[in-house]
């Protein structure tokens, strides 16, 4: 009998341990950068990857491509070894194996986490702007797909086809981040609004994926910033076949990514695309509709 409730007692525990090192088991993160028309590159990965190893649920993996006109045959990453892939990449293609090993990634469950300039790269790539769903600037206008902004009056979203270039921004300064979606587990329990740091506002951005993007949030581009007059997509999902795609235009310069708004989104959104479900605790620094909060 006693040995009985030993065996039962060293099952539970076996049971528990075995558990816990699943729970643990960090979330495995590609970050990709090596080319990016924001020179500040170096920095805002060691600030990303900071920032998500700081929750104690990812491991993140930097993969660097060659330099601008270096071999790029030779960027190969195995991204079946990880959970998600963070891009801070807006440079030459990759090869054609390459890009056809991403799609693979993201069609069979991979996550993605788009970062401000990444949906400038790769116009030509279809799959991928079906990923980021809409993008800007690299020669994208009317043939790269519809713009997608939010029309406050009748609360609908609206995909507009008509001609013009993809992709402009007015200048940087603080601006309202406007919660459209608060019940997306990468926005729950979120302020409905809240001051973003200094930045640029990503406005008029068109593409594929106009059609069938969830925006989570957005922010208001004021003409007197030279923006667009029109509430603007800044936090978006998507899907790929099996994947979860997270797209934030938030991002351009290291103070706009001292922002714990964009920090908080970021670690929730990447890992929404790698597991489906946020379990991070909304921080006690975060901002308010008044006031952003940046952290040194
Ligand atoms: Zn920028």
């Amino acid at each position: 009998m006693k040995s009985n409730i030993r065996k039962s007692l060293f099952f539970c525990l076996a049971l528990l341990l075995s558990f816990s090192a699943m729970a643990q088991a960090p979330i495995k993160v590609l970050l990709i950068d090596g080319q990016n028309n924001h020179g500040n590159w170096p920095e805002t990965t060691i600030m990303m990857k900071k920032y998500l190893e700081e929750t104690g649920l990812f491991k993140v993996t930097v993969a660097t491509t060659p330099p601008k006109g270096g071999n790029m045959a030779t960027f190969k990453p195995v991204f079946s070894n990880y959970d998600a892939v963070v891009s801070n990449y807006n440079g030459e293609p990759w090869p054609v194996e390459t890009q056809k090993a991403f799609e693979k990634f993201v069609q069979n469950g991979g996550g993605f986490v788009s970062v401000h300039a990444a949906d400038n790269a790769f116009p030509q790539w279809k799959a991928y702007n079906q990923m980021i769903g809409i993008g800007g600037w690299e020669g994208r206008d009317e043939k790269s797909g519809p713009y997608l902004y939010y029309n406050e009056q009748n609360g609908e979203f609206v995909k507009d086809t008509s001609p013009g270039r993809g992709g402009s921004h007015g200048d940087q300064h603080q601006f309202l981040v406007k919660a459209r979606d608060p019940n997306h587990p990468i926005t729950k329990g979120l302020p409905e609004s809240w001051m973003h740091e200094n930045d640029e506002l990503y406005d008029r951005l068109r593409g594929p994926g106009a059609l069938t993007l969830e925006v989570l949030a957005t922010s208001y581009s004021q003409t007197e910033k030279r923006g667009s007059g029109r509430h603007e997509p800044v936090l978006m999902v998507t899907k790929y076949g099996k994947g979860r795609i997270f797209h934030t235009t938030l991002g351009h310069g290291n103070d706009s990514q001292k922002c714990v708004g964009f920090i908080t989104t970021l670690q929730r959104g990447t890992e929404w695309v790698a597991k489906g479900e946020v379990t991070q605790k909304v921080p006690e620094d975060f901002p308010n509709a008044e006031k952003a909060s940046i952290r040194p």
